[in-house]
């Protein structure tokens, strides 16, 4: 498993990063939980939230170590994956000058991250199977400091074959991050386990999917131990709130996220089910995730259908190789019969005018 690259962190990071000195917490170096606390001109009588939080998170930190079997020192933690997918560009890419690549259609956040700080994004298209197209990204990758993938892809639903995945994390010179915002739905281990093979792998999960947790906004990022040391260099001191770090804290401690889970993948089974009896339906791609990505006649229709029966999905058409396709997240139950109820009402009244009804509109 030697991989050909030659790792140099040095040479990656920008060098006002590798140069800046952090602000420095004295809470980092504090180890006795009853010290008397001198140092951050906090208001000293509690009402539950005087102190300011654990930079660095150790407590959560040290349970999801244990659950996911990864030493602390390789993790690190954002306010959703979202501030680690900016925090990444930021360490890496000189404004102006360097770029990431990605893998179309994928997670919007990674361009609109790139385009905050201003580096540049050069896209390849994934085949038509979904999967990465290997020799394109391999040449065009030499330009770039950071790919980045996502395994299972959103929206297109898929895992990414292994072997390619591999292939990257052992040619490409630069930083491969690798979302696995959904991993807990495919029958799939992921990479999370292979940080210590791979000097350039970040690994990222979340709290936001599979642990019904999206509201407390906390995302997970698996690495060595000098990317992470990057990453705190440059992260806000108290980036995860004292709320978030109970909430998830205490999520951990009664773990039950294995119910939600298998309950999901049955929902998502019956929707493939229903929906494969549907005229209007063209296609639905193999799902590893919580959503189904799937190719409608008349999509732009279906879509307005739904909306006025009060039923949100994401219209992702104009993405390559996504042609008439909506991305549908798999509800609990009575969501999901309620769409297809719909979809059913759908095909009954295709080509019925709303407009022109002033019976509806008035
Ligand atoms: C939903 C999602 C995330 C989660 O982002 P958070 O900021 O942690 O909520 C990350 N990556 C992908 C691909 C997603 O779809």
């Amino acid at each position: 498993m030697k991989t050909k690259i030659d790792f140099d962190i040095n040479k990656l990071v920008r060098p006002n990063i590798l140069k800046l000195k952090p602000y420095q917490s004295a809470r980092e170096q504090m180890s006795d939980q009853d010290a008397i606390l001198l140092d951050a001109n906090e208001n000293p009588f509690p009402i539950g939230y005087n102190r300011y939080p654990d930079p660095l998170q150790r407590n959560l930190k040290t349970k999801i170590g244990e659950i996911k079997n990864i030493a602390t020192e390789n993790i690190f933690l954002g306010n959703g994956s979202d501030e680690i997918i900016d925090l990444l560009i930021r360490a890496f890419c000189i404004p102006g000058k360097d770029s990431i690549l990605i893998n179309a259609p994928t997670y919007g956040m990674y361009e609109v991250c790139a385009n905050m700080n201003d580096a540049k994004v050069i896209k390849v298209n994934l085949d038509n199977e979904f999967q990465i197209d290997l020799p394109t990204v391999l040449k065009k990758s030499q330009q770039a400091k950071i790919i980045f993938i996502c395994s299972p892809n959103n929206p297109t639903g898929n895992l990414i074959q292994q072997d390619l995945i591999v292939d990257l994390l052992k040619n490409f010179n630069g930083i491969v991050v690798l979302d696995e915002a959904y991993i807990d739905f495919a029958n799939d281990a992921g990479f999370s386990s292979k940080i210590d093979n791979y000097p350039n792998l970040v690994v990222l999960q979340t709290f936001s999917k599979a642990r019904a947790m999206a509201g407390i906004r906390l995302g997970m990022a698996f690495m060595n131990t000098e990317i992470v040391n990057i990453l705190n260099k440059i992260k806000y001191p108290y980036n995860i709130s004292l709320l978030n770090q109970k909430a998830a804290l205490k999520a951990l401690e009664d773990d039950s996220v294995n119910s939600g889970i298998k309950a999901i993948l049955e929902q998502r089974e019956w929707l493939i089910s229903e929906l494969k009896k549907l005229k209007i339906v063209d296609k639905i791609w193999p799902s590893d995730a919580n959503f189904l990505l799937v190719q409608f006649k008349n999509h732009k229709q279906v879509f307005e259908f739904l909306l006025r029966e009060d039923i949100i999905v994401r219209d992702r058409s104009n993405e390559p190789n996504c042609e008439g396709c909506l991305r549908i997240t798999v509800g609990k139950s009575l969501d999901n019969l309620m769409l297809i109820s719909c979809l059913k009402q759908f095909e009954r009244v295709k080509n019925y005018n709303y407009e022109k009804d002033t019976v509806f509109r008035s």
